[in-house]
């Protein structure tokens, strides 16, 4: 996620470490390094310009802080900046007083709203709401029905406009069979209504370029059915093009919040930063893979504080309150200090961990972790499915005690699992060294349950 402006505003700033005084040169030297890593990332023009002026204006105005010295202060100025750019305060989705609350969804085609549907529907079902989805793109072949495989995925309903083609155990929906989608959203918020749905989703048709039928068509979606919020979902790869769509959907559609997908591409992004600033909408949310858990409230201030390699460590606390077993966690911080962890025990620990998401995305949130890309980047999740695999492959007395996995039962579950026996070999040498070395370690550092907690 915005890893080459992360490299260069961080390289930027870098060079300032360690300076006693900053002067005007240097300020300037370090605002044209910004400057080109920000254009370099494709904000736009007019929003770099602001950022510099502001940048500069308040470096050289030296907001003199006794805590900081000059390159922090710099620093500090960058981070509320970009914040600023990036909207400031995050902002909440707003909920109708009188439910259902109604979502409309907007976008070009490709640019991920269907996919959205399904995580919006999981995140607020996650929240104690009851989303229904409504499926208004009639016009892309099978988005009905890709829909309602998101539905599914999501575990919610599909209002769609063909009668016993719905999921959620739904068969009456859609029941009027018109190919008309105000109609098929109206009539989707009124079933929601009656329903007691407290949320509706709309999905609507997009198009692969800007064009007047499309905008007509959202426009009347949206004044048919009112919506509490109409989210522009945009596409963060599409470069330079963000902006002008954007513009474009402010004055077809008008929109309330952005919500910016594909995050996980290494393309430059930076012009879906602009968004902000260009339209005066906030951005909502942030979608970063095609699985339904890839995705999460935008925070200005978060994103930040990773563009400029500080880390987002307040993310990551929160997945791992919601995925992490407290119970589970303490009674494995027991049996690793008594060195009894068994290869179950371990297996159950990784799968919560990759409950959180993808290994790499968690690492990524770490400070710092602009400097250890490289290392990151060797991490990935087929390593782990690979684990997995052979520790499935094995029986239960295996996993409870792999002191008895000689060469044979080795060769056993190396086929079984699809690997090579070095692979087994080398699990099973790593998972002996590891238990040691935690055991030893829980007893050192006083660990829960290791009986001799540092006071
Ligand atoms: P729609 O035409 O706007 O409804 O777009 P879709 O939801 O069909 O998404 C288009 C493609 O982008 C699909 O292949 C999705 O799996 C993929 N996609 C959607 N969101 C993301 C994301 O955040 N990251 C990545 N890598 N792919 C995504």
């Amino acid at each position: 996620m915005f890893e080459s402006l992360s490299d260069r505003l961080t390289g930027a700033l870098k060079d300032l470490r360690g300076k006693g005084r900053l002067t005007d040169a240097d300020i300037d030297a370090t605002a044209r390094e910004i400057r080109l890593a920000l254009l370099e990332a494709d904000v736009s023009l007019p929003v770099v310009r602001t950022f510099i002026s502001r940048i500069k204006q308040r470096a050289k105005g030296q907001e003199v802080s006794g805590a900081l010295n000059p390159a922090q202060q710099i620093v500090k100025i960058v981070n509320e900046e970009l914040i600023a750019i990036l909207g400031g305060e995050t902002r909440r989705i707003q909920l109708a007083k009188t439910p259902p609350t109604v979502i409309m969804l907007a976008g070009l085609q490709g640019a991920g709203k269907t996919t959205l549907a399904g995580k919006l529907a999981a995140w607020l079902t996650k929240q104690g709401h009851t989303p229904i989805l409504v499926a208004c793109d009639l016009q892309r072949p099978g988005a009905v029905q890709q829909l309602q495989i998101v539905g599914d995925r999501a575990g919610v309903p599909v209002f769609a406009p063909n009668a016993g083609t719905s999921v959620g155990g739904e068969g009456d929906l859609g029941t009027d069979g018109s190919g008309d989608p105000v109609a098929v959203a109206t009539d989707g918020v009124a079933y929601a209504r009656d329903k007691q749905y407290d949320v509706v989703i709309i999905d609507t048709a997009g198009r692969l370029g800007i064009d007047e039928v499309l905008m007509g068509q959202a426009a009347a979606i949206r004044d048919a059915t009112e919506p509490d919020e109409v989210l522009f979902v945009l596409d963060a790869m599409i470069g330079q093009d963000a902006v002008s769509t954007a513009q474009a959907f402010a004055e077809g559609v008008d929109f309330t919040g952005v919500v910016l997908t594909k995050l996980d591409g290494d393309a430059r992004g930076g012009a879906a930063l602009s968004v902000r600033e260009i339209t005066g909408r906030p951005i909502m949310f942030a979608s970063t893979g095609e699985k339904l858990e890839e995705f999460d409230v935008f925070h200005p201030d978060r994103m930040s504080s990773r563009i400029l390699g500080m880390g987002d460590v307040l993310s990551l606390i929160e997945q791992a309150e919601q995925h992490w077993d407290a119970a589970e966690a303490e009674a494995a911080a027991e049996k690793i200090s008594q060195g009894e962890l068994t290869l179950d025990d371990f297996l159950q620990q990784m799968l919560m961990i990759r409950k959180m998401g993808p290994i790499g995305n968690l690492l990524g949130m770490l400070p710092g972790a602009g400097d250890m890309k490289d290392a990151l980047s060797q991490v990935d999740d087929s390593q782990l499915d690979k684990i997995q695999a052979i520790i499935r492959g094995m029986t239960p007395a295996e996993r409870d005690d792999p002191k008895i996995i000689n060469a044979s039962r080795r060769i056993r579950i190396a086929n079984g699992s699809g690997v090579t026996v070095t692979d087994v070999n080398q699990l099973v040498d790593r998972f002996f060294a590891a238990r040691k070395m935690m055991s030893q370690m829980s007893g050192r550092m006083g660990m829960p349950g290791a009986g001799k907690r540092n006071a």
